[in-house]
């Protein structure tokens, strides 16, 4: 049982039920992103549900909480209070003019709860407008303003009073604000409704007929507030003074914390007297303290305007997408809807699945709600996933702003080298591959797990084919992409660029030349670098290969024959915090012991059972360490990476890993495990390797790796006629001066051609 499945089945057995949840265990989160529990990494496009605007894991965030837990925590407003004091004034500087007073609570629902309150105080009447597809909250009274049918009628009789009308539709707003109208409460895009913008002709004349005739404009701003449709309230796209604003979600930075602003014809009134409202946790100096410190970020980082930028790229670049899927792109901001002509959650699930974690917004919306710190990068990879999703083309990928080479072949690898892909983000490398690969004649797609696929003939049919697969990913670190003296330099140019681009070369020549009678396929696979390798084993159970060839470096002139294997652990030390001159170890030296006993460990293994080779050797390495104080706990994590020899027992290894963490305290995960693989320099797939590099003049070497590649993947499942061949130094992978040679990447080239000639020509197909 994973930690993410023992998590949910545990939640599972005590929880309300009342949420239709995902499969995700979240336990952590940085940025934009968030990791299950067992260290999958996700890009968060729901923010929980619009709160976490200024991202996850903000070290600003814990320090004032921290901070203040140690002043005071609560402090009901029958008190005064400093900092609430000052988050009072700030809202009223930074909120539409004419909200002059504030009363703050702990949630959305209860802020539209407390303006229906006012609203019907300061006008004596009763009535509420609302709009169709309107969303507001799920107690009584904010239920009872919520359009969607099914969350409400189990729970009539609700608040009497409230009509509902056309959103957008100003005439049926003037036909429902009577004389009973306390309030007309809108959003100014509805957020959960499906992402729909209200028209500025609307928002004024509801504004109008509300000033006419003695009712109040109540505008819900809980979404849409604190910077999400790139104002820092969507009011100010409409130049908009309304009576009562609610907000809530963003504004605690995650933690809960609501506001009804009041304007100037309520406090007027007269009515708003002592007594009439209250809340014990509303206005705590916690929530006022995140609030502050995130009304700081939202300014310093100027993240309105951030949204307001990306938003736009993004609604540009999904409104280019086609797709029968979808029906239109709506937005504001980093509140978007992609509006499908199906129901929206099949395609969430997909998402999910594929490290996006996004919203819907009614049955057939999706609707991208992400941290206002997302990077475009992050962005622009939704978007692909987006589109891989929904059977989507864009707009052709045209990379090439810098001059190509004019031989094809390395323009081909130039142009990839152009476009970023780092694991999880391959998307537009995939559709420009396999845009490639049909220009050269190879039928070619993107398959459901993102990998690039390209075959030499329409449909596998009976026989079994020869596969390439290489990968697309690479590690991150922009190298300049240039080719000077017959060196092409660029991340990715040897791990593993170059040798897929030498794969889809080779064979579209081959088969042009009609060479190629069983099929031969191409695979750029996405996530190698990853420890899921997600792409590799997506096609495991797809084919089941006459002979495969992995595409990582070897040199053009050797062939490597087997990787070790790979065992991750994820570790964490917690501690109260101490004196550092006290008796009790801090985190970093228990991790530190720890990491002590795993090398000693290998270190007396390795005598035992290695003596030099390295790759029969037990390899580990503290692969990252840090460690955080929050002023109460000391925490370090830390992860080891283990390289692990043939025919080791991981078992025995992870069980022995186990005992030491539970000794020492120590919480532990594991991923990416792998057995080492190994073929042989026998088989007929190493044979037509030799005799290919022999007849291009080159003597032939074998190689085993110290590292893993994609073969310790598929190997034990498509058997021992496989080898990974590829041009580049493989010194230079994941370095920064990753650069590989034409003339070597050419004659890779040639290689594998005759090798396919070989073993998918005429000759063997007969066989
Ligand atoms: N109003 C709007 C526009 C919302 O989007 C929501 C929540 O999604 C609410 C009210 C209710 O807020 P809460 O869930 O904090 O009670």
């Amino acid at each position: 049982m994973t930690p993410n499945i023992e998590i949910i089945e545990r939640e599972s057995r005590f929880t309300s039920g009342v949420y239709g949840k995902r499969q995700v265990a979240i336990v952590r989160g940085s940025g934009a992103l968030l990791w299950d529990a067992d260290g999958r990494e996700y890009i968060d496009c729901a923010s929980g549900m619009g709160v976490a605007s200024i991202g996850h894991g903000r070290s600003e965030i814990a320090a004032a909480l921290a901070a203040q837990a140690q002043r005071v925590i609560t402090c009901p407003e029958i008190f005064y209070n400093d900092v609430r004091a000052q988050l009072l004034e700030r809202l009223a500087r930074i909120t539409p003019a004419g909200l002059e007073r504030f009363f703050l609570c702990n949630s959305g629902t209860e802020a539209v709860e407390g303006a229906f309150k006012f609203a019907r105080l300061a006008t004596g009447r009763t009535g509420f407008v609302a709009a169709l597809r309107g969303f507001h909250g799920r107690t009584m009274g904010a239920l009872a303003a919520t359009w969607e049918r099914h969350y409400r009628e189990p729970f009539a009789p609700l608040m009497p009073g409230v009509t509902h009308v056309r959103y957008n539709d100003l005439g049926a707003m003037d036909r429902a604000i009577t004389e009973e109208t306390a309030a007309v409460i809108l959003e100014l895009v509805q957020g959960e409704g499906g992402v729909h913008i209200a028209t500025p002709e609307y928002v004024a004349g509801v504004a109008r007929l509300c000033r006419e005739r003695g009712a109040l404009l109540i505008v819900d701003e809980i979404q849409t507030g604190f910077g999400r449709t790139g104002r820092l309230f969507a009011c100010e796209h409409y130049d908009l003074q309304p009576d009562i604003l609610c907000l809530a979600k963003a504004l605690g930075g995650g933690v809960p914390m609501g506001v009804i602003a009041l304007g100037t014809r309520v406090i007027e009134s007269g009515r708003i007297g002592k007594g009439v409202h209250g809340s014990t946790f509303g206005g705590n100096p916690l929530a006022c303290a995140a609030a502050l410190t995130t009304l700081d970020i939202l300014e310093r980082e100027h993240l309105p305007q951030h949204a307001e930028q990306l938003g736009a790229h993004a609604v540009d670049r999904l409104s280019s997408l086609r797709s029968p899927l979808i029906r239109q792109v709506r937005g504001r901001g980093l509140l978007i809807g992609i509006e499908l002509t199906r129901k929206a959650q099949p395609y969430l699930e997909m998402l999910c699945e594929r490290g996006i974690l996004a919203l819907p917004a009614g049955p057939n919306v999706i609707r991208l709600l992400p941290p206002l710190v997302i990077e475009e990068a992050q962005l622009n990879h939704v978007i692909d996933v987006l589109a891989e999703v929904l059977g989507a083309t864009t707009e052709p990928v045209q990379p090439a702003e810098q001059p190509v080479s004019e031989a094809p072949e390395v323009a081909l690898l130039q142009q990839m080298l152009m476009i970023p892909s780092l694991s999880r983000q391959e998307g537009r490398l995939a559709h420009f591959l396999a845009e490639q690969a049909r220009v050269m004649g190879l039928h070619a797609s993107v398959d459901e797990a993102g990998n690039f696929v390209a075959c030499t003939h329409a449909e596998p049919g009976e026989i079994q084919p020869v596969v390439l697969l290489g990968h697309m990913d690479t590690v991150p670190g922009n190298i300049p992409v240039r080719l000077e003296d017959g060196v092409l330099y660029g991340r990715g140019a040897v791990d593993a660029k170059g040798p897929l681009a030498a794969f889809v070369v080779a064979t579209a020549r081959a088969h042009q030349r009609g060479e190629l009678s069983r099929p031969v396929v191409v695979i750029g696979a996405v996530e190698e670098e990853a420890a899921t390798s997600r792409g590799a084993r997506a096609v495991v159970q797809r084919y089941q290969p006459a002979a495969c060839i992995i595409g990582e470096p070897s040199g053009s002139a050797a062939v490597t024959i087997g990787y070790k294997g790979r065992l991750l652990l994820d570790c964490c030390v917690e501690c109260d915090l101490s004196h550092s001159a006290g008796p009790q170890s801090s985190s970093s030296e228990r991790a530190a012991a720890f990491w002590e006993r795993v090398r000693q460990h290998a270190e007396a293994w390795n005598a035992e059972h290695a003596g030099a080779s390295a790759f029969a050797a037990l390899m580990p390495s503290l692969r990252s360490i840090s460690s955080e104080s929050d002023g109460l706990i000391d925490r370090t994590r830390f992860m080891i990476g283990y390289r692990l020899p043939p025919e080791f027992d991981i078992t025995g290894l992870r069980r022995q890993l186990v005992q030491w963490a539970c000794e020492a305290d120590i919480h532990l995960s594991f991923s990416g495990e792998e057995a080492a693989f190994r073929s042989t320099r026998t088989t007929p797939l190493a044979r037509a390797f030799i005799a290919a590099l022999r007849a291009t003049g080159q003597a032939p070497s074998f190689k085993y790796k110290t590292g893993t590649s994609d073969m310790n993947v598929v190997g034990p499942v498509w058997g021992q006629n496989i080898v990974a061949y590829g041009p580049g130094d493989s010194r230079l992978d994941h370095t920064p001066q990753e650069h590989i040679r034409i003339a070597e990447y050419q004659h890779a080239i040639r290689v594998l051609e005759l090798v396919l000639q070989e073993i998918a020509g005429g000759r063997e197909a007969e066989r």
